[in-house]
């Protein structure tokens, strides 16, 4: 069904899952409340384009994304729905750019305002720009105390108009709601104050997945959903209140069987040796394809809808596997890595969890020599 020049291995997009998970997100968000589908770093690899049509035509309205080119190339493809730039632009070239693809850029000090307003007043352009507070993330945004006054001097700039006001949510995933509420008291403290001085209304945020999933009353205007929407639970600790359907599945190819005997060290630095003879399967996907290395020896697959255990360390482009229980395998059978074969269900949660790692990081490191084919 892959053929051509990309056999040993490939990534699976459920689309129709996808479509799934974006219709349960939307049947628990008051009719209001618009839901922005986060679809930076190549959709956390998943492949932007493909993902942000089905999105879109599955209730999602907006699209979330970390830098300018990403917004480009979505609209390069032809796609106009508002597209919002998380990510912090600056300069004269940015903000021309964000302009000519009709981007919506975030909008964090009062310097990077003046550039707005300045740059656009030459063209004589106005552009809708999302205001981002720093309620506890510590990363981008002015600090809520300041939001009524930042939110006062922007309104006053020439060329810009306040599309959103927003902020991000630092331990959403936590079982301790401790932080999250001071985060959401601190938001609601600073729109009160923007609201007190008669500044015009605009769309409220703060919602990503674990808080989509966690209450209602995060949800405001608009919820910004990144690790839901591709059909992974934030935290185990999460009421399951949607049914959410992995989107990625990982697979490649056997391209080796042999017969080793006991004794025989396997893959580089020989951190594998038989203790019996045994079936080993090589099969064609690597480190270099976004299998981390520190798996080895830790991580199962399915083949057949059978567990097979990963022996050897895993190098650049391929691994090995011990396929004693599977005598007849033959070159060419599909392994699953993540994904679902028969009964078997591998997660990149799985992955994260061996490694100490999130699954956000897992979803992101498969690299582009690995197809990515719609299912
Ligand atoms: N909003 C912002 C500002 C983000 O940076 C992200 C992702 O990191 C999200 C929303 C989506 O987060 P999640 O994948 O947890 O839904």
């Amino acid at each position: 069904a892959y053929g051509g020049l990309c056999q040993r291995a490939w990534v699976e997009i459920d689309l129709a899952a996808l479509g799934h998970n974006v219709r349960q997100l939307k049947s628990i968000l008051s009719p209001q409340t618009a839901l922005m589908a986060v679809v930076k770093a190549d959709a956390y690899g998943h492949g932007a384009v493909t993902v942000a049509r089905t999105v879109l035509q599955n209730g999602a309205s907006w699209l979330g994304v970390a830098t300018i080119p990403e917004g480009i190339e979505l609209r390069e493809a032809g796609i106009e729905a508002p597209i919002l730039i998380l990510g912090a632009t600056h300069t004269p070239e940015q903000i021309r750019a964000i302009a000519y693809w009709k981007l919506q850029p975030t909008i964090c000090t009062p310097q990077q305002a003046l550039a707005f307003s300045e740059t656009l007043s030459v063209s004589n352009l106005t552009l809708p720009v999302h205001i981002k507070l720093d309620t506890g993330m510590s990363r981008l945004g002015t600090s809520w105390q300041q939001a009524a006054e930042f939110v006062q001097l922007v309104n006053t700039l020439p060329n810009l108009q306040i599309a959103s006001i927003y902020s991000h949510l630092a331990t959403a995933d936590s079982p301790d709601p401790t932080v999250m509420k001071q985060q959401q008291q601190r938001y609601e403290d600073a729109i009160a104050q923007i609201k007190s001085l008669g500044l015009p209304s605009t769309q409220l945020h703060l919602a990503n997945s674990a808080a989509i999933l966690s209450s209602p009353t995060l949800h405001y205007d608009m919820v910004r959903a990144g690790l839901a929407t591709y059909g992974l639970y934030p935290a185990e600790h999460l009421q399951r209140v949607v049914e959410l359907k992995p989107v990625m599945q990982v697979k490649a190819r056997v391209t080796q069987v042999k017969t080793i005997t006991a004794g025989t060290g396997v893959s580089y630095g020989y951190q594998f040796v038989a203790d019996r003879d045994m079936r080993l399967a090589v099969v064609g996907i690597g480190y270099a394809d976004g299998v981390p290395r520190n798996l080895s020896h830790k991580m199962k697959v399915a083949i057949r809808g059978q567990l097979v255990r990963q022996v050897g360390a895993i190098t650049m482009d391929q691994l090995m596997l011990d396929v004693s229980d599977l005598p007849d395998l033959q070159v060419g059978e599909v392994v699953t890595l993540l994904g679902k074969d028969g009964d078997i269900q591998i997660l990149a949660d799985d992955w994260a969890a061996s490694l100490g790692t999130i699954s956000w990081e897992i979803l992101c490191s498969f690299k582009h020599r690995l197809p990515r084919v719609a299912v």
